[in-house]
C-alpha cells in the first residue's frame, strides 16, 4: 500500500491516524487552541475523549517539525498499554519508567533526543529530576519540545484522594519552558479542585474548557441495603451476567471477602487493594483489562487511568466519601458509550460509618466541616425521590432536564418512588431517645431503639425495664426497615448523631425542631429494586460476548470470527484486545461486511496504519466466517 498523504487539518489527522470521522464536543476547539501554542485546562468526564485532545496536537506539531510531546501520567502500570495503543495506530510513542532495563531506557532516550519520538510518557517524579530536565533543556534549545500534557491533573490537588506530592513540582515546566504549550486534563470537576490545579500548575493564563459532565449512557440506581450481598448478586445475575465491572468496597477485608464469596457463587471476581503486593495487583489489573467478563472487587485504590472501554457496571457496596468520588468511580463504566450501570446499595450503617470517619479523623475542624457538607450532599442524592442525574449535574453546576423516558433513565425516573410522611415517626423516635435519658440517663444504638419502639421484649429491653417506658411499642405499626429509614434520614439531615464505639444515638440541637413538628420528613417507600423491563428501555442487554449492534446469524458468525482473530493478535502484541480494535469496530465490520479495503477503511476506528497492518487479514476472516 502507498503511504497516505500527509494530513494537514486536524480532521484529516483524526481520520487518517485514528480512523474516526469527526471530533466530539470540545475536542476540536481544544486541539486548535493547543496547536496554536495555547495553554489549556480541560475538564471532561471520563470517556469524553481527553486523550485525543493532546495526541492530535502532538502528532500535528511533530509533523510540523516541532519535536516531542511529553505526557505526564501518574500510573506506571498503565503506560505500556497507552503507548501500545499509539504504536498500533502508527504513532511513534514510548514511555520511560522503572520497568525498563538500562538498555531499553537508553534506546527510548535516544529516540527522544533525536526528536523522532512523537509522544513520550513519564511519571511526574521522573520528569522533575535534574537529569530529565537537562534532556528537556537540550530538546528545548533545538526547538524539539512540542508540548506538555499533564494527565489526571487533579493529582496536584490536596482535596481529592488521588493527591500526589510529585505533581506539585510540575510547576517547574512552566517556569523553565514558558513558550511550550501545556495542556492539563482531568475528569474531576468541582470548583475547589479546579482552582487548586490552576494555582499549583500556574495555569492562570490557560484557557478553560469545561465539557458537560453528563454521561447519558450511564443509568444511576441507588437502593436501600436490605441484604447487600443478595442484592448485589441479583443485580449481577439479572443485569450483567458474564460482563466486566467493578465492585467498590470500603475496606481491604471486605474486598477480600466479597471477591471470595462472588467466586463461590460462580462469578469470576478478583480482589484489588493497596494491601496486596505489587505483583498480585498488576496481575489482577492485567486480567481485568485483558480477559472478558472479570468483576474487579476493589477499594478506591483501583481505577484511576483505567481506560478499559467496556466496563459495563460499577457497583458500590459502601457509601463513597462524597459526590466527586461517586461520580469519578461510577464514571469508569461505559467509556465506549454503550449502556452501563452505576448501582449502589446503602443503608443506616453507611451513614453512621462515614460520619464517624470524619469525626475521628485528625484533620482541622474547618476541613471536617467541609467533609461533612460534602457527605450531606451525597446523602441527599441517595435519599432523593427525584432525578438522580439532575441532582448530580446540579452538584457540578450544570442545569439539566430529567432523564428522557427510556433512555438509560435513572431508577427514580424509571419508577418514581412513592413517599410517605415520616414526620410523626421521627418525633416518636426522638421522644423515645429522650425517655432513655430520663430513665437511667443511658444512651442506646439504633437496634435497641427500634426494638423498644416496636414493642419487642428482648433481654436488653427487660434488663433496662424499658417495657415501662411510655414510648414502648408506640411504633409497632412500622417495620424495622421503615424505622431504619427514619433513623437514617434523621442522621443524614443532622438531627441525630452517633457516638462512641457502640454508635449510640444522640439528638443534636436541631432535633427540637423535629419534635416541635417544624420539620417535615418525606421518605421513599422502601421498595424492591425496580426491575427493568429489558426490551423496552435501553437496547436489549447483551449476553456474554454478544455484539453491541443487532446482527443477523451470518453477522454473528462474522463477529465471533473477528473476536477470535483479535484475541490472537492481542496476545501476540501483548496488549488488551480493545487496543487492537474496540468491540464496536468489530461489530460494525461484521454488520457491513466490507469486501474491499476502501469499504473497510470507512469503519470508525480503522485508521491508515491498522488498515495496512490488518486490512487483508480482516477481509479474509470476514470471508471465511460461516454462520
Ligand atoms: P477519557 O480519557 O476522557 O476518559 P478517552 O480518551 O479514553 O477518554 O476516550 C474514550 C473513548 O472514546 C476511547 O475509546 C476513544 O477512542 C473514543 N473517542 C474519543 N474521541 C473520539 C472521537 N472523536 N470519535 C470516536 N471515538 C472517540
Ligand atoms: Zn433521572
Amino acid at each position: 500500500m502507498s503511504q497516505p498523504p500527509r494530513a494537514a487539518t486536524p480532521e484529516a489527522l483524526l481520520t487518517e491516524v485514528f480512523g474516526y470521522p469527526s471530533f466530539r464536543g470540545q475536542q476540536r476547539a481544544i486541539v486548535d487552541h493547543v496547536c496554536g501554542d495555547g495553554d489549556a485546562l480541560v475538564l471532561m468526564p471520563t470517556g469524553g475523549g481527553k486523550s485525543l485532545c493532546y495526541q492530535v496536537p502532538a502528532i500535528a506539531r511533530h509533523r510540523a517539525g516541532r519535536g516531542v510531546a511529553i505526557v505526564v501520567s501518574p500510573l506506571i502500570a498503565l503506560m505500556h498499554d497507552q503507548v501500545g495503543a499509539l504504536e498500533e495506530a502508527g504513532v511513534h510513542a514510548a514511555f520511560l519508567n522503572s520497568t525498563l532495563d538500562g538498555g531499553e531506557a537508553a534506546r527510548v532516550e535516544r529516540e527522544m533526543m533525536s526528536g523522532r519520538l512523537v509522544l513520550l510518557y513519564a511519571a511526574p517524579e521522573r520528569v522533575t529530576t535534574p537529569r530529565f530536565l537537562a534532556q528537556l533543556d537540550s530538546l528545548h534549545e533545538r526547538g524539539l519540545l512540542s508540548l506538555f500534557a499533564i494527565d489526571e491533573a487533579h493529582c496536584v490537588s490536596q482535596w481529592g484522594h488521588d493527591f500526589r506530592e510529585d505533581y506539585l513540582a510540575l510547576s517547574v515546566l512552566h517556569e523553565r519552558y514558558a513558550d511550550v504549550p501545556r495542556i492539563a486534563l482531568t475528569a474531576t470537576a468541582d470548583t475547589l479542585t479546579r482552582a487548586d490545579i490552576t494555582l499549583r500548575l500556574q495555569l492562570q493564563d490557560a484557557r478553560l474548557f469545561v465539557s458537560s459532565f453528563d454521561r447519558p449512557n450511564i443509568r444511576y440506581a441507588i437502593v436501600e441495603k436490605d441484604n447487600a450481598r443478595a442484592q448485589l448478586l441479583r443485580f449481577l445475575r439479572d443485569e450483567h451476567e458474564g460482563e466486566a465491572g467493578i465492585v467498590y468496597c470500603q475496606s481491604r477485608k471486605k474486598v477480600e471477602e466479597t471477591a471470595a464469596w462472588l467466586n463461590g457463587e460462580g462469578i469470576a471476581a478478583l480482589p484489588y487493594h493497596a494491601g496486596l503486593d505489587t505483583g498480585v495487583r498488576s496481575k489482577h489489573q492485567d486480567r481485568f483489562l485483558r480477559d472478558d467478563g472479570i468483576v474487579m472487587v476493589a477499594t478506591i485504590a483501583f481505577g484511576m487511568g483505567i481506560d478499559k472501554p467496556d466496563v459495563r457496571f460499577v457497583a458500590h457496596l459502601d457509601l463513597p466519601k462524597n459526590i466527586e468520588s461517586y461520580y469519578q468511580e461510577t464514571g469508569r463504566a461505559g467509556r465506549d458509550g454503550l449502556p452501563a450501570d452505576a448501582w449502589m446499595a446503602y443503608g443506616l450503617a453507611d451513614v453512621v460509618n462515614q460520619r464517624r470517619m470524619i469525626d475521628d479523623s485528625p484533620a482541622e475542624e474547618e476541613f471536617k466541616r467541609g467533609q461533612r457538607g460534602k457527605l450531606d450532599a451525597l446523602l441527599a442524592l441517595a435519599e432523593a425521590h427525584d432525578c438522580r442525574r439532575v441532582r448530580l449535574l446540579a452538584y457540578f453546576g450544570e442545569d439539566s432536564a430529567p432523564c428522557a423516558p427510556y433512555q438509560n433513565a435513572c431508577d427514580n425516573c424509571l419508577a418514581p418512588p412513592a413517599t410517605w410522611d415520616a414526620t410523626e415517626a421521627a418525633r416518636k423516635a426522638l421522644s423515645c431517645i429522650y425517655r432513655f435519658h430520663q430513665h437511667g440517663g443511658q444512651r442506646f444504638g439504633a437496634g435497641h431503639l427500634i426494638d423498644v419502639l416496636r414493642g419487642k421484649v428482648t433481654d436488653k429491653v427487660t434488663q433496662h425495664h424499658h417495657t415501662h417506658l411510655s414510648t414502648f411499642g408506640i411504633g409497632a405499626d412500622l417495620s424495622e426497615t421503615q424505622w431504619r429509614a427514619v433513623l437514617r434520614q434523621l442522621i443524614a439531615l443532622g438531627h441525630l448523631r452517633t457516638e462512641g464505639e457502640y454508635n449510640t444515638l444522640e439528638p443534636t440541637p436541631s432535633a427540637r425542631e423535629v419534635l416541635r413538628g417544624e420539620v417535615t420528613l418525606l421518605l421513599r417507600v422502601a421498595a424492591e429494586t425496580p426491575r427493568r423491563t429489558r426490551a423496552k428501555p435501553a437496547a436489549p442487554r447483551a449476553a456474554k460476548g454478544a455484539p453491541p449492534l443487532a446482527l443477523d446469524p451470518a453477522g454473528l458468525a462474522r463477529f465471533a470470527a473477528l473476536k477470535a482473530w483479535r484475541t490472537e493478535v492481542a496476545r501476540e502484541h501483548n496488549l488488551p484486545p480493545y487496543i487492537v480494535f474496540h468491540d464496536t469496530a468489530l461489530a460494525e465490520m461484521a454488520q457491513r461486511n466490507p469486501n474491499d479495503l476502501v469499504a473497510l477503511s470507512e469503519i470508525s476506528g480503522v485508521g491508515a496504519k491498522k488498515l495496512e497492518a490488518y486490512g487483508r487479514e480482516i477481509l479474509r476472516v470476514l470471508e471465511g466466517a460461516v454462520g
